[in-house]
C-alpha cells in the first residue's frame, strides 16, 4: 500500500533525496565515513554547508547583504533570539494570527526590556483570516513588526505584505519558506525551523539582513546573530546531517526548476483539495478564502464522530497524520513541497467515496 504522508512536520520528504542519502550514508565521497561521522571541521563539511548557502541563497535569490545562518534550537528558540538581538529597550510588534504568532509574542513578552505590542489580531473569528495592517498603525521607531507568514495550525497565510515603512518586517516562515516566491529583500530577518520545506528536524535557518545584527556581544552566546554570522554557523558544532540533508532537498528543488516552478506545483496540489472541499456538501475549510494556506488546509464536516470515523478510515488506506490540530479540530492535510500531487488525487477520491457513503 503507498503512504501518503500529510504531517504537518517532521513532514515527507523527497524521495529522491532519501535515496541519495542512503546511497551515500555509509562512504561519503570516498572518504570511508557517513556524514555523521564526519567532523564539522572537515573540509568535505565545509564543502556541504557551503553548497548548502549557495543553493539557498540562489533559491530564494539572497541578496549580498543578508547573513544566512544554520542554527539549531528550532523556531521556538527563535521567538526568543529575534527580540533579545534586535529588540532591547524598544518596541517590538507583533500581528496575532493563531497559535504559532501567540508563542512568539509569549516569548518578546518574557523580556522585561522589550516592549512588546500586538498591533492586530484575528482572534475574533478563530484565526480564520489575516487581519489588515495599516502603515499608521506600525510606529515608526519600532526595533521591527513580527508576522508569521503561514499559520500552520489556522491554515491562514499572508498574499500580499504589510507595508511597513522603514520598519523591518520580520517572518517566521517555518511552514511556506521556499513554497512561494517571497522576496527576502521585503524582510529584515525571516527565520524558519527545517521540518516541513527543507529537511530533518534539528535544523533553523535564520536569514538576516547585516545592518540589523546587534552590535553589543548579547549574554547568551548560542543566541548572538553577530557571533554566528562572524562564526559562519560554526560556533559550535552545527547539526551536521540535518544541514547535509537540507543540501539534498535544495539540489532537488532546484533541478526541480526553483521555487517558481515549485508554487505551480503547489497551487495545483491546494487547489484540487479547496475545489473538492467547496464543492462538498459534507466538507468544509473554515478560513476566509483569500487568506487559504497552500501548505496546511484544515477541513471538518459538522460531525466529531464523522471526523472521527473519516480519520480512522483514511489510516486504513496509507493516509497518515490527516487529523487536525485540537485547537481546530476535524483534519488537517499538509501539502509542503515534497508531497505529491498523486497523494491530493487520491485524498479527494477518497473523500468523495466518504461522501458518497456518509452524505
Ligand atoms: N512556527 C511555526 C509557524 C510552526 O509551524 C512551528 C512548528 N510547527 C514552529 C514555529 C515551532 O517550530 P520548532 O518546533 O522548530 O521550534
Amino acid at each position: 500500500m503507498t503512504i501518503y504522508n500529510f504531517s504537518a512536520g517532521p513532514a515527507v520528504l523527497p524521495e529522491p533525496v532519501l535515496k541519495k542519502a542512503q546511497e551515500e550514508l555509509l562512504d561519503y565521497k570516498g572518504s570511508g565515513m557517513s556524514v555523521m561521522e564526519l567532523s564539522h571541521r572537515s573540509s568535505l563539511f565545509e564543502e556541504i554547508i557551503a553548497d548548502a548557502e549557495k543553493l539557498l541563497r540562489k533559491l530564494m535569490n539572497v541578496p549580498e547583504n543578508y547573513h544566512v545562518l544554520f542554527l539549531q534550537g528550532g523556531a521556538s528558540l527563535q521567538f526568543s533570539a529575534l527580540p533579545l538581538n534586535l529588540a532591547q529597550n524598544k518596541k517590538a510588534l507583533y500581528v496575532n494570527t493563531g497559535s504559532w504568532a501567540k508563542k512568539a509574542i509569549a516569548a518578546a513578552q518574557a523580556i522585561d526590556n522589550v516592549h512588546t505590542k500586538v498591533i492586530a489580531s484575528s482572534e475574533d473569528r478563530n484565526f480564520t483570516y489575516i487581519p489588515q495592517v495599516s502603515k499608521e498603525q506600525i510606529d515608526q521607531d519600532a526595533a521591527y513588526l513580527h508576522i508569521t507568514t503561514n499559520e500552520t495550525i489556522g491554515g491562514i497565510s499572508y498574499q500580499t505584505l504589510p507595508d511597513t515603512g522603514n520598519v523591518p518586517l520580520v517572518a517566521d516562515m517555518s511552514s511556506n519558506i521556499l513554497t512561494n516566491e517571497y522576496q527576502v529583500k521585503d524582510f529584515g530577518v525571516i527565520y524558519a525551523g527545517a521540518q516541513k520545506n527543507i529537511g530533518p528536524a534539528g535544523l533553523t535557518v535564520v536569514i538576516i539582513r547585516e545592518d540589523l545584527l546587534n552590535e553589543q556581544a548579547l549574554f547568551a552566546p548560542m543566541l548572538d546573530y553577530r557571533l554566528q554570522a562572524q562564526s559562519h554557523s560554526m560556533y559550535n558544532t552545527p547539526p551536521t546531517f540535518s544541514i547535509y540533508m537540507a543540501k539534498l532537498v535544495f539540489e532537488w528543488l532546484q533541478d526541480l526548476g526553483g521555487v517558481s516552478q515549485i508554487l505551480k506545483y503547489n497551487q495545483q496540489k491546494a487547489g484540487l483539495l479547496y475545489e473538492t472541499i467547496d464543492r462538498s456538501d459534507l466538507f468544509q475549510n473554515p478560513v476566509n478564502k483569500e487568506d487559504r494556506s497552500l501548505t496546511n488546509i484544515p477541513f471538518l464536516t459538522d460531525s466529531d464522530a464523522l471526523n472521527q470515523e473519516f480519520i480512522q478510515l483514511a489510516q486504513q488506506q496509507g493516509f497518515e497524520n490527516l487529523k487536525g490540530h485540537r485547537s481546530v479540530g476535524g483534519m488537517r492535510a499538509s501539502l509542503y513541497n515534497a508531497f505529491p500531487f498523486e497523494g491530493v488525487q487520491a485524498l479527494v477520491d477518497f473523500m468523495q467515496e466518504f461522501e458518497k457513503a456518509h452524505g
